[in-house]
């Protein structure tokens, strides 16, 4: 234990995702030791990220406005729709120039053992942009693991009745980790190769 605000550092850092107590413990000696200008500009963006960047009205992907970019660009095909778990997911895909379509970010994925239901998620949101018909296409790109597999095969059959064509990328990711430790081109490449799901 430190002292004072030197602990309250090492518990903050500490409450971060991946950021074991070693880690903590490095990071926070690290702010003491740098330059003060570099720790001002740190607290800055911390503090602006939370004030300026909210969440898609449409896909739940993060904005700066009402609407993220990609909902916002003309240029985008409304006809078909990319699931994704996170927001850095959509980054992921992005980066690969492989999808001109819009995404829809759930906010997770299904997992009973971290108690993650269906209701959990942007659910009830995906089904009533798929109302109106203009959505021909759904692809399913939730992790290649576990809770991803269980949540395609979830909304595959949600969506069923509605005469959309389903698809899954490709095999060929990394299987049991996370899509955006997929490298640009096998992503993209499982993209091209998206295969039908019936269900
Ligand atoms: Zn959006």
């Amino acid at each position: 234990m430190y002292e004072g605000v030197v602990q309250d550092l090492i518990d903050e850092l500490g409450r971060l995702p991946g950021i074991g107590p070693k880690s903590a413990q490095r990071i926070a000696f690290h702010v003491l030791q740098a330059d003060p200008t570099d720790v001002r500009r740190l607290a800055h963006v911390l503090t602006e990220v939370k004030a300026k960047v909210r969440f898609c009205s449409v896909c739940g992907n993060v904005a700066q406005e009402e609407q993220c970019r990609v909902c916002l660009d003309p240029r985008r095909d409304t006809t078909v729709i990319c699931v994704v778990e996170e927001p850095k997911d959509v980054v992921a895909i992005e980066r690969t120039r492989e999808f001109r379509g819009r995404y829809h970010v759930l906010g997770g994925a299904i997992s009973p053992i971290e108690g993650v239901g269906p209701e959990d998620l942007r659910i009830r949101e995906l089904l009533s942009r798929l109302a109106d018909g203009t959505v021909t296409e759904l692809i399913l790109a939730t992790d290649p693991n576990l809770e991803g597999e269980a949540t395609a095969t979830y909304l595959a059959r949600m969506v069923s009745a509605m005469g959309l064509k389903v698809t899954r990328l490709a095999s060929g990711l990394p299987v049991g980790g996370d899509l955006e430790y997929a490298d640009e081109v096998t992503l993209g490449r499982a993209f091209e190769g998206r295969r039908l799901l019936d269900v």
